[in-house]
C-alpha cells in the first residue's frame, strides 16, 4: 500500500489572548526564565564543552536565553567517529522503519513541541508568532513528511527484470559521513538538511547556526522522541569553520548539504578541493547559498497585488529570508500610482519585539548584520543616483533593529541592485513603460544570483517574454504572486548561479543526492 500524498500543516492564526497565542506566550516565558545549558549531542550523550557561548535575544540582546557550548577538534572528531560508528545499522535498518522516524518527528513538531519550537524560535531568531508557525512548526512538519512520502517512491523504484533473471537497485546511502551546516533563518531547514541524508540512511554530523542554537536543541529532543537512534546525527554547536576544517580534512567525509553565503559555500568547496586526493569517494556537495530576488512589474500589472507582494516578501523576516525581495523593476506608471502608499505603508510597518502581537518586523539576527545595513544606507546616501524614500536607520541600543527602507536608484548597475545584504532593505529601479526589453536584460545581468523571482503583469505576451529571457535567473519563477512562501508539495527550492547547486528542496532530487545505487543483477 502506498503512503497517501501528505498534505501541508495548517498554521495556526494567533488571534491575541486566542489558546495557542496564550500557550506560545508561556513557552516564551518558560525560555527566559530558565536560560538553559546547549549542549552538543555526541552518540546521544550531551556534552558540554570548556568552551561556551551566551545566546540572547536579537530584540532584547541583554536577554539571555542559553549558554550554548561551542566545538573543538575534539567534540568534532567524536562526533564523526560516532556518526561512522552508527553507519552499519543504520543503513541496514529498513527504509520504512526510517521514514516512520520522521513521521513521527513530523507529528511531535505539529503536535506535542509545536509550541516549544515556535517559542524558541521567536525569541532566538526575532520571528514573530507567525513567521515562527510557517517555519517550526508547520515546514518542519511538511519536511518530514514530504520526505518520507519521496523516498517511498524511490525506494518503489526497481528495474524490470527478463524471466529467468532478478534485477535490483540497492539504493545505498553514500559511505562516509555526511556533513550539514544549517542556517538561523529557518528552524525547518534546520531539522531538513540533517534529516534528507539520514531518512537515506546516511548518518551526520550537524551544525547549525550559533544563532538557531536554542530551536536545534528542541529539534533534537523531537529527533531522540521519534526514535532516532544515538549517532545517527551528533549535533556540534560553535564556529562552522572549526567544524567543518576537521570533517573537511577527514577521509570518511561524503558530502556535505549547506545553506548559508555563497562565500562560505564557495571556500567550504575550495576545502573539499584541496583535499580531493585523500577521499575515498568523491564527495556530494549540496549548496543553497542567498539571492538577490526581484519582482518586475508590467505596466498592465494589478498594482494591490504588487504592494502586497513587495511588502511581504521584502520586510517579512525582516527580509533574511533567502527568497526576499531586495529589487524592484517597476514600470514609470505604476510607480506613479503605487509610491505614495507603498511607502506610507512600510513607514508604518511595526518594528519591534517579535513576541507582541502587534510587531510585524523583529530584529535582524546581529549585530554583523545591522552594521552591514547600516554600511549599505551609508553608501547609498553618498550617491546621487540613490534616493531614500523611507527608513535608513539602525537602532542597536536594545536589539538590533533596523528601519524597512526603500531606495529608488536610477543606475541599472547600482551595489544596492546586485548584492545581498540579507535585510529590510529594498532597491526600486523605475523604467519607461516603453522598455520592458531593456529591463529584462537588466533583471539578467544586474546580479550573480538566481534563486526566486517574480513578474507581475496580465499582458500574456509580457509574461511569456519575460519567462524566455529570465529562464536562468532564477529557480523559482512566480507570475502575479510573491517570491517567497514556496509550500513543500507545490514549489520545490532551489536556485542556480551563485544561489547554489539546484537541488531542489521538496523533490525526489533533494534525497537522490544522498544514495549511490548499487545494480545486482542474478540469473536464476
Ligand atoms: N522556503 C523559503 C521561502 O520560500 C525560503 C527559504 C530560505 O530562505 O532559504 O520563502
Amino acid at each position: 500500500p502506498r503512503m497517501p500524498a501528505p498534505k501541508n500543516e495548517p498554521s495556526r492564526d494567533f488571534v491575541p489572548g486566542s489558546p495557542e497565542s496564550r500557550s506560545v506566550s508561556a513557552a516564551i516565558e518558560n525560555i527566559r526564565a530558565n536560560p538553559r545549558e546547549i549542549p552538543h549531542v555526541v552518540n546521544g550523550e550531551r556534552i558540554m564543552t570548556a568552551d561556551t557561548t551566551r545566546v540572547v535575544e536579537p530584540h532584547a540582546h541583554r536577554s539571555v536565553i542559553g549558554t550554548m557550548a561551542v566545538a573543538d577538534e575534539t567534540v568534532t572528531k567524536k562526533a564523526i567517529a560516532a556518526s561512522l560508528a552508527a553507519a552499519h545499522e543504520w543503513s541496514r535498518t529498513p527504509w520504512w522503519e526510517r521514514a516512520a522516524i520522521m513521521l513521527r518527528a513530523g507529528d511531535l513538531a505539529a503536535g506535542k513541541y509545536r509550541d516549544e519550537l515556535v517559542a524558541a524560535t521567536m525569541t532566538g531568531q526575532s520571528k514573530t508568532f507567525h513567521q515562527s508557525e510557517i517555519d517550526a512548526a508547520s515546514e518542519f512538519a511538511d519536511f518530514m513528511r514530504y520526505n518520507a512520502h519521496l523516498a517511498q517512491q524511490i525506494y518503489a523504484d526497481q528495474p524490470a527484470s527478463l524471466p529467468g533473471d532478478i534485477n535490483i537497485l540497492d539504493q545505498r546511502p553514500l559511505e562516509g559521513f555526511v556533513l550539514a551546516i544549517t542556517p538561523f533563518n529557518f528552524t525547518a531547514i534546520g531539522v531538513n538538511l540533517p534529516t534528507t541524508p539520514a531518512l537515506m540512511g546516511n548518518t551526520v554530523v550537524w551544525k547549525p547556526a550559533e544563532k538557531a542554537a536554542l530551536a536545534a536543541e528542541v529539534t533534537m529532543r523531537v529527533l531522540e522522541e521519534a526514535g532516532l537512534a544515538p549517532g545517527v546525527i551528533n549535533l556540534v554547536h560553535g564556529s562552522g569553520a572549526a567544524v567543518s576544517s576537521t570533517a573537511i580534512a577527514d577521509p570518511d567525509f561524503a558530502g556535505l548539504t549547506f545553506t548559508g553565503s555563497t562565500a562560505v559555500f564557495r571556500s567550504l568547496w575550495r576545502a573539499v578541493g584541496n583535499n580531493i586526493d585523500t577521499y575515498r569517494s568523491f564527495p556530494r556537495l549540496v549548496g543553497e547559498t542567498g539571492g538577490k530576488n526581484a519582482v518586475l512589474v508590467h505596466p498592465t500589472a494589478d498594482i494591490d497585488a504588487v504592494r502586497t507582494a513587495l511588502v511581504r516578501s521584502a520586510f517579512e523576516y525582516q527580509g533574511q529570508k533567502c527568497s526576499a525581495a531586495s529589487r524592484a523593476y517597476i514600470a514609470r506608471s505604476v510607480w506613479n500610482k503605487l509610491r505614495d502608499e507603498l511607502v506610507d505603508i512600510v513607514r508604518e510597518l511595526p518594528v519591534g519585539d517579535p513576541t507582541k502581537h502587534e510587531t510585524y518586523v523583529g530584529a535582524v539576527i546581529d549585530r554583523t548584520a545591522a552594521d552591514r545595513l547600516q554600511a549599505a544606507f551609508d553608501r547609498a546616501n553618498t550617491l546621487d543616483t540613490h534616493e531614500r524614500l523611507v527608513g535608513g536607520k539602525t537602532d542597536t541600543a536594545t536589539g538590533w533593529f533596523v528601519d524597512p527602507t526603500i531606495y529608488t536608484t536610477t543606475d541599472p548597475t547600482a551595489f544596492t541592485l546586485s548584492e545581498e545584504f540579507f535585510g529590510p532593505l529594498l532597491t526600486v529601479y523605475v523604467y519607461e513603460d516603453s522598455e520592458w526589453d531593456t529591463v529584462l536584460r537588466e533583471v539578467d545581468r544586474a546580479s550573480g544570483y538566481a534563486l526566486t523571482l517574480s513578474v507581475f503583469a496580465s499582458d500574456r505576451r509580457a509574461i511569456s517574454k519575460a519567462l524566455d529571457a529570465l529562464r536562468n535567473t532564477a529557480g523559482m519563477t512566480y507570475v502575479n504572486d510573491k517570491p517567497t512562501g514556496a509550500l513543500m508539495g507545490q514549489v520545490s527550492f532551489g536556485g542556480g548561479r551563485a544561489s547554489g547547486t539546484n537541488d531542489r528542496t521538496g523533490s525526489r532530487l533533494a534525497l537522490q543526492r544522498w544514495i549511490s545505487p548499487r545494480f545486482i543483477k542474478e540469473s536464476l
